[in-house]
């Protein structure tokens, strides 16, 4: 049950300075940051993370965005916390997210703005959608030495 998740602030978070009221979510529902850096990808690095996209024709837009500046890289520990996480992100296009989910709060766009001008679709934030995704994109982002073993003073109410 208990769960890691990466968490990408994307360029378009830190630029916009959001990374505070971000992480700040993750937080207040109880979850647990256990490794955290910011990381200016390459092409190569973005293919390896967004392997799953590298045939779409949207993909040229999606490494110029993610390369276009530093993110913030998270791995985040809790209960479901592949679903919880994706869940406080909400879906993919912020224009459809519900208010109350970051891509919501933060941000508007759609899909049919973006591709008519060829553009990534600006929406914050990235979470693994799956045990699996999780899995690899912890491995590809971080080394075992930069996750952290550590009680925050609520797990005594969140986790018993
Ligand atoms: P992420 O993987 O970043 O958490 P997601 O899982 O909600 O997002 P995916 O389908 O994996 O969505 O798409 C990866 C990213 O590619 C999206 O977050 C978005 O930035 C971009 N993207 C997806 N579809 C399109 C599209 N049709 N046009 C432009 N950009 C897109
Ligand atoms: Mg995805």
């Amino acid at each position: 049950m208990i769960q890691r998740t990466l968490v990408l602030i994307k360029p378009d978070g830190v630029q916009r300075a959001l990374i505070g009221r971000i992480i700040q979510r993750f937080e207040d529902a109880g979850l647990k940051i256990i490794g955290m850096k910011m990381v200016w990808v390459d092409s190569d690095f973005a293919k390896k993370h967004y392997s799953e996209h590298v045939q779409k024709d949207f993909y040229k837009s999606l490494e110029e965005f993610i390369t276009l500046g530093p993110v913030v890289a998270m791995v985040i520990e809790g209960v479901y916390a592949i679903e919880v996480v994706r869940k406080l992100v909400g879906p993919t296009e912020p224009r459809s997210a519900p208010p109350g989910t970051i891509r919501g709060d933060f941000a508007h766009m759609s899909y049919d703005f973006s591709d008519s001008k060829g553009i990534g679709l600006k929406n914050i934030i990235h979470a693994s959608s799956s045990e699996e995704d999780a899995k690899r994109e912890i491995s590809l982002w971080f080394s075992d030495d930069e996750l952290h073993s550590y009680k925050v003073v609520h797990e005594i109410h969140s986790m018993g």
